[in-house]
C-alpha cells in the first residue's frame, strides 16, 4: 500500500487535482479506510491516445456509470501533462507505471535504433523468449529493455510476491510493460485468422484453462457485426462530418461514413485485426479483463493484486479517423460503457470501496493536420524526401562523407562514432555542425545536440521535455523539433509524439478506495 501511495502522490506531484465535492468523498474514503487497511485490488487504466478534452467534448453523451463515476466519485486532476518527449505509447506506459521517464527507464521509442547491436529494436521486443498460444512470432515479447522497476513490481516485492499482477491490453506494449518484471502474466490480443489472446514463455509455459476457454468462447468472432454509431448519428454534433478528406478508413470501403460490415471487411483488413480500430476491441478487452478477475481470483484475500488494462482501440481509431471524427465520438460514447460494466462487475466481485482504479492516457493526439490547414491554421506534413537530399549534399560537402550518419529515427540522428573518429573529427563539432544546418531546413523549429543536453540543465519548455525523454546511453547525437502541428504522416488520420499540449494533455482520473 505504501508504494501505491507514493505513485498516487508522485503522479499528483505533477498534476493540478480538482474534485466536483472533493471534501464529501474525501470522509467517504477516510472511514473506507478505517475499515480495511488496503485496495484488495489496483486496476490501472490507460486509455491508449485519449486527449483530455474527449472528457469534456464528449461529456453529454457520457452515462453515469463510467468516466462520469470516476469523476463524481473520486478526483479528476485537470492539468496532467507528460513531462518528456517522445509521447508516444512504449514511453507512455512505462513512464505511467515507473514514475520516471525515457531518461531513466529506457523505453526511448516504440522502436528505436540500438547503437550497440546497430540495428532498429522494438520496446517489447524479446527474441530470447517463445511465443505461448499462437505460433506466430507475435509472442516473442518481455519488458527486458525497460530499466527500471514499475509500481507493479514494488506491489510484488512488497508483498513477498503474494500480491497477484496481471496485464491485458490488444497491444503486447500495452499489457507487457504496465505489468512490470515480475508480472504473474501480461495477455495481449493476436488478430489475422486467430483471434485469440496469447503471451510468451517469459511468464508460462501454456496458456491457463481460464484464457484457452475465453479463446475458444468465439467471443472475439462474435464483435465481427455490423459497427453502427450507438446513437443517432444527428445527434454526434460534437465531432465533424461523417463524409470528409481527413479519414483513412478500411480497405473495401470507398468511403469512411458509417456503417461498417465488420464481418464483411475483416477479409480484406487482415481478419480478426480489423477490431482493433472499432470500438469492439476496446469491448473485447474489458470481456478479458472480467474473465480475467475471475480466472486468477483477482481481489479476493487481503493482499493487494494489481490488473493493468490498456484500451487500444482508441489509439487505432484515432490513427484512422482522426480526432475530429464521428468514429472517435463513437469509440469514446461505447468505451464509457464498456467502463460502466467493468465497474459494475467489479463492485459486485471485488466488493464497492474495496478497489481502487486510477484511469490516464499514454499520449493525446494532434488535429489532422490536412482538415487544420483547411480552417486556415497552420498545419501540415513534413517533406522528408526534401529534407533528406538537401542533408546528403551539406554531408558531402562538408565532411566528404554522407555515411557518417548511422540512422535517422523518432527525429533523431545518430552517428557513426567510429567514422567521426576517423575522420579525425571531433564528436562535439560534428553534432554542431549539423545542429546549424537542419535548423535552416522547412519545419524543423528546434535542434538540440547529445552534448547539450548532457552539458545543460533545462527545467522548462521543450527542452526540459527533451531532456527527460534524453537517455544517454540509447538517444541519438542530433535532436530535432518540428512545427507544431507538422507531422511525417499520412494525410488522414491523427498521430501524436511531439512535446506540445495536444500531446502531452491527458486525463488522470482516481476513484474507490483511499
Ligand atoms: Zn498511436
Amino acid at each position: 500500500m505504501k508504494k501505491i501511495i507514493s505513485l498516487i502522490i508522485c503522479l499528483l506531484l505533477f498534476s493540478y487535482c480538482g474534485s466536483q465535492n472533493n471534501t464529501m468523498t474525501y470522509k467517504t474514503e477516510t472511514s473506507d479506510m478505517a475499515a480495511s487497511s488496503k485496495p484488495k485490488l489496483v486496476v490501472g487504466i490507460v486509455v491508449d491516445q485519449m486527449r483530455y478534452d474527449y472528457l469534456t467534448r464528449f461529456e453529454s453523451k457520457y452515462g453515469e456509470g463510467g468516466f462520469k463515476r470516476m469523476m463524481r466519485e473520486g478526483f479528476n486532476c485537470k492539468n496532467n501533462h507528460f513531462n518528456y518527449v517522445p509521447t508516444y505509447t512504449g514511453p507512455g506506459h512505462a513512464s505511467i507505471y515507473t514514475g520516471t521517464t525515457p531518461k531513466s527507464h529506457g523505453v526511448i521509442g516504440n522502436n528505436w535504433y540500438d547503437k550497440s547491436t546497430k540495428e532498429m529494436v522494438y520496446c517489447a521486443g524479446d527474441d530470447t523468449v517463445q511465443s505461448i498460444g499462437t505460433m506466430d512470432k507475435a509472442g516473442k515479447m518481455s519488458p527486458h529493455r525497460m530499466l527500471t522497476t514499475t509500481f507493479t513490481d514494488e506491489n510484488r516485492l512488497f508483498t513477498q510476491m503474494r500480491g497477484k499482477t496481471i496485464g491485458v491490453s490488444l497491444k503486447d506494449r500495452g499489457a507487457i510493460l504496465p505489468a512490470g518484471h515480475t508480472a504473474n502474466a501480461a495477455y495481449w490480443f493476436h488478430g489475422k485468422d486467430e483471434g485469440s489472446w496469447i503471451t510468451s514463455s517469459f511468464y508460462m509455459n501454456s496458456l491457463p484453462n481460464w484464457v484457452r476457454n475465453f479463446n475458444s468462447s468465439e467471443t472475439a468472432e462474435s464483435y465481427l457485426k455490423v459497427w453502427n454509431t450507438l446513437y443517432d448519428i444527428a445527434t454526434y454534433t460534437e465531432s465533424g462530418s461523417d463524409d470528409n478528406n481527413f479519414e483513412g478508413g478500411f480497405a473495401g470501403k470507398d468511403k469512411a461514413t458509417f456503417p461498417y460490415d465488420l464481418k464483411v471487411l475483416s477479409k480484406e483488413n487482415r481478419g480478426y485485426d480489423i477490431l482493433k480500430a472499432t470500438p469492439y476491441g476496446n469491448s473485447l478487452t474489458a470481456d478479458f479483463a472480467m474473465a480475467a478477475i475471475k480466472g486468477e481470483q483477482l481481489g479476493l484475500d487481503a493482499i493487494t493484486d494489481v490488473l493493468t488494462i490498456s484500451f487500444s482501440s482508441t489509439d487505432y481509431v484515432g490513427h484512422n479517423f482522426g480526432v475530429n471524427s464521428k468514429e472517435v465520438e463513437d469509440t469514446y460514447i461505447r468505451l464509457d460503457k464498456d467502463l460502466e460494466r467493468l465497474f459494475l462487475y467489479l463492485d459486485e466481485t471485488v466488493g464497492k470501496g474495496d478497489y481502487t482504479v486510477f484511469l490516464t492516457s499514454d499520449h493525446g493526439a494532434v488535429d489532422v493536420p490536412s482538415y487544420l490547414s483547411s480552417v486556415k491554421i497552420p498545419a501540415g506534413y513534413i517533406d522528408n524526401k526534401a529534407r533528406k537530399a538537401k542533408f546528403q549534399k551539406f554531408l558531402n560537402s562538408t565532411f566528404g562523407a554522407s555515411d557518417i550518419i548511422e540512422n535517422i529515427s523518432n527525429n533523431q540522428i545518430f552517428l557513426d562514432r567510429e567514422k567521426v573518429r576517423a575522420l579525425g573529427l571531433s564528436l562535439s563539432d560534428v553534432q554542431n555542425a549539423i545542429a546549424n544546418e537542419q535548423i535552416n531546413y522547412n519545419n524543423v523549429a528546434k535542434v538540440y545536440t547529445a552534448t547539450t543536453m548532457n552539458s545543460t540543465s533545462f527545467s522548462t519548455g521543450v527542452e526540459a521535455l527533451l531532456q527527460n525523454g534524453f537517455n544517454q546511453k540509447r538517444s541519438g547525437d542530433v535532436i530535432l523539433v518540428n512545427d507544431i502541428a507538422y507531422i511525417s504522416y499520412s494525410k488522414t488520420g491523427s498521430t501524436h509524439g511531439s512535446a506540445l499540449n495536444y500531446d502531452t494533455h491527458v486525463p488522470l482520473l482516481f476513484f474507490g478506495y483511499g
